[in-house]
């Protein structure tokens, strides 16, 4: 890429670090032509296809933003939040896919949401799968009483027993 200060489209890398758990590659580089640094983040690309056809880079904070609704008033903090986005990206980058669909996004939070409160996944997964009735709601509930027959509240109790 050119320079941002001088345009010269030569430069010359001096450091490059791991960052955000090794996703992207810090680069330090410097101009070979008026000798300033700066700094370029590389990334595996990884983008979304939305239903009106538009693609844009898969963001993290627009997981959060799009679970956070479901979260209200529910015992979810803004660390599990983002622990859950992360886990989010981590599972759609080991698809392997540089695009996917807006929908797959909403399939991979499914499951650590519902690891993360029952509550705020039911919320989520109606709106997500479009649920019509309470025979849907009702099928849902039956589903999750099968995975976590003790916990009716809640996330299920983790086990501390290794
Ligand atoms: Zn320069």
């Amino acid at each position: 890429m050119y320079c941002p200060f001088c345009r010269n489209p030569d430069s010359r890398v001096v450091d490059s670090r791991l960052a955000d758990d090794g996703s992207s590659i810090r680069r330090r580089r410097q101009c070979t032509e008026c000798g300033r640094r700066f700094s370029t983040v590389e990334t595996a690309s990884l983008s979304v296809a939305k239903r009106s056809g538009v693609a844009e880079p898969f963001s993290r904070s627009k997981v959060i933003s799009g679970v956070r609704k479901a979260c209200q008033g529910r015992p979810v903090t803004e660390d599990d939040l983002a622990m859950l986005a992360q886990e989010v990206e981590e599972s759609i980058r080991a698809s392997g896919a540089a695009e996917i669909d807006a929908n797959d996004v909403g399939l991979a939070i499914l499951a650590p949401l519902q690891r993360l409160d029952l509550v705020a996944y039911l919320r989520f997964a109606s709106v997500y799968q479009a649920f019509e009735s309470l025979d849907d709601f009702e099928k849902s509930i039956k589903e999750l009483r099968r995975e976590y027959p003790a916990g009716s509240a809640g996330a299920p109790a983790r086990s501390v027993a290794e």
